[in-house]
C-alpha cells in the first residue's frame, strides 16, 4: 500500500528509504512501537559556518550531520561534498547506515552528514578550510566513542586527516593520542587501515564472487559496466580486472565511454589522470546516458549517485546482476521493475558494506594501537561478506521474499532484539 501511494510522485532519496523499510517491516512484523521509532532520525544537526576564501571573500556554507540510531554502538558514517546535498539526502543516508552496521553485525549505529558544495569550484586549500571548520562547527557531535565520520562523496583520506588534525587540536592532550579513531579512512600513515581505500570495491566484488559461485556463473570472459569512476567505482574495476571479467562501460559525471572489445582500468584511469574526463579514451566509443543504461552485459555496478535505476531507466537494464556500490542507486519503482525482468540485485547495505566493515577494522586498530596487513584485512572482510551473504540467503528463503527485502530484515530483527532487551527508557 505505501508503496503504490508513494510511488505516483517523484521520489527523494529518504521517501526511498521509507518504502524499503516499511516493506520490510510488514514483511516481519516488526513490532509497532519499534517501528515508530526507527522510522523517525534521532538528532539532525546542520551548521551554517563562515569560511575565508582565497581572494578575501567570506562565504557561509550549510553542513548537516543526521544521527539516525546509535542503539547497537556509536553514530557511524560517511561525509559527502555535494551541491545536492541536503537534509532528506543526509536522512536517507543516515539511516542506510544502521541497516547496514546491523546487517554486517558490527557494533555501530548509523550516521551520514555533508556540505552541500560543489568541491571543483574550490582550491584544495579552500577545502582545507571548509573542512576544517565544519569539523569546528560539528564540536563534540563528533567523537572517537559516539559519532565517526568516513569518506563519501567527493571527500577522501586527506579530507579524513584535516579532521583528525582539527578534532584532536580542540581536545585535551591528554586525550589526544586515544582519540584518533574520531574517524576512519585515515591515510595510513595518520593511523588508517591497510585496505580501507580499495574496501567498499572490495566489499561489492566478495559479492559478487558469492553470488557467481552460488549461481555457478564463471566471471572469467564476464562482461560488465560501471557507473561512477571515483573511489568505488575505479577500485571495483581494478579488482574485477584478474577475474578476467571485461569492463564494456563506463559512465561519470563528464559522460559515457564503451567498447564491447574491453576497456583496462589503469589505462582508463591513467587517461582520467592526465585528460579529467572519460571521453576520448582510446578505442571507446562515446554514448549517451541513455544507451549506458541500456548497455547489454551481465553485470551492473552502479557506483555513483542514488536514484539512477528508475521507473524510466530501470526498462532498459539488459544484465543479469545489478551490484550497488552506490547507496540507493536504484528506487522502489525500478526494484519492481528489475524484479519482474529477473534481474538480481545485492542491495547497497550489503553489497557496499565493504567500507564500513574495514573502518570497523581501523576503529579497532586505534583502539588497540595495532596495525593489521592487507592479508588480514581482506581475510577478515571476506569472512564477514560471505556469512552475511548465507544469513541474507536463509532469511529470503523465510520469508519468500527479494534480496533487498531480507537484508532489511535481518538489520531489523538484531535491532528489535536489542530493543526488546532494554526496553524503552523510562
Ligand atoms: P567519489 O567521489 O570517489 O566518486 C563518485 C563518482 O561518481 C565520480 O566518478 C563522479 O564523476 C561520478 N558521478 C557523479 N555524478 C554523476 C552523475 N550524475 N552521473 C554519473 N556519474 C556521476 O565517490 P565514492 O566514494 O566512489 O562513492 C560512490 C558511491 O558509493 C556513493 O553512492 C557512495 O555513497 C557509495 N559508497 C561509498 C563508500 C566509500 O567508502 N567511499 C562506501 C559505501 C558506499
Amino acid at each position: 500500500m505505501v508503496m503504490k501511494e508513494s510511488m505516483t510522485k517523484k521520489q527523494n532519496l529518504y521517501d526511498n528509504v521509507l518504502i524499503q523499510f516499511n516493506n520490510a517491516a510488514e514483511k516481519m512484523g516488526l513490532d509497532p512501537h519499534i517501528r515508530k521509532i526507527l522510522a523517525k532520525t534521532t538528532n539532525e544537526i546542520i551548521v551554517n559556518f563562515p569560511v575565508k576564501m582565497d581572494d578575501g571573500n567570506v562565504q557561509v556554507f550549510t553542513g548537516y550531520r543526521v544521527q539516525h540510531n546509535n542503539t547497537l554502538g556509536p553514530y557511524k558514517g560517511g561525509l559527502r561534498y555535494h551541491q545536492n546535498v541536503d537534509i532528506n539526502m543526509i536522512r536517507a543516508l543516515a539511516s542506510w547506515m544502521t541497516w547496514k552496521t546491523a546487517l554486517a553485525d558490527i557494533p555501530f549505529g548509523g550516521a551520514k552528514g555533508g556540505i552541500q558544495v560543489d568541491p571543483t569550484k574550490y582550491s584544495q586549500r579552500e577545502i582545507e578550510r571548509i573542512t576544517r571548520r565544519f569539523t569546528y562547527s560539528l564540536g563534540s557531535n563528533i567523537g572517537p566513542e559516539y559519532d565517526i565520520p568516513a569518506p563519501d562523496v567527493n571527500t577522501n583520506a586527506q579530507i579524513m586527516a584535516w579532521i583528525l588534525d582539527t578534532y584532536l587540536s580542540g581536545i585535551h592532550p591528554q586525550e589526544r593520542n586515544r582519540s584518533v579513531h574520531v574517524v576512519t579512512g585515515k591515510p595510513v600513515a595518520s593511523g588508517g587501515s591497510q585496505g580501507r581505500e580499495k574496501a567498499t570495491a572490495q566489499g561489492v566484488v566478495f559479492c559478487i564472487l558469492e553470488w557467481a559461485k552460488r549461481n555457478k556463473f564463471d566471471l572469467n570472459g564476464a562482461s560488465y559496466f560501471v557507473q561512477g569512476f571515483g573511489n568505488v567505482g575505479s577500485w571495483a574495476a581494478r579488482i574485477m580486472k584478474p577475474l578476467g571479467a571485461k569492463l564494456v562501460g563506463v559512465e561519470d559525471v563528464s559522460g559515457a565511454v564503451y567498447n564491447p572489445n574491453g576497456i583496462d582500468p589503469d589505462d582508463l584511469l591513467e587517461f582520467m589522470s592526465k585528460m579529467g574526463v572519460l571521453t576520448g579514451f582510446p578505442g571507446s566509443k562515446k554514448i549517451d546516458h541513455t544507451q549506458f543504461m541500456s548497455i547489454k552485459a551481465d553485470i551492473f555496478i552502479p557506483a555513483a549517485l542514488g536514484n539512477q535505476i528508475t521507473g524510466e531507466t530501470a526498462p532498459g537494464i539488459d544484465v543479469k546482476l545489478v551490484a550497488e556500490g552506490a547507496n540507493g542507486p536504484t528506487d522502489p519503482e525500478g526494484d519492481i521493475i528489475l524484479q519482474e525482468k529477473g534481474v538480481e540485485v545485492i542491495p547497497d547495505i550489503f553489497a557496499n558494506s565493504g567500507g564500513v566493515i574495514v573502518s570497523y577494522f581501523e576503529w579497532l586498530q586505534n583502539k588497540r594501537s595495532e596495525f593489521w596487513d592487507l592479508e588480514d584485512v581482506d581475510t577478515k572482510l571476506r569472512k564477514k561478506i560471505v556469512k552475511t551473504y548465507k544469513n541474507i540467503s536463509d532469511i529470503r528463503k523465510q520469508y519468500n521474499t527479494d534480496f533487498r527485502t531480507a537484508a532489511n530484515i535481518v538489520s531489523l530483527i538484531r535491532l528489535e532484539k536489542v530493543y526488546k532487551e532494554r526496553g524503552i527508557f523510562p
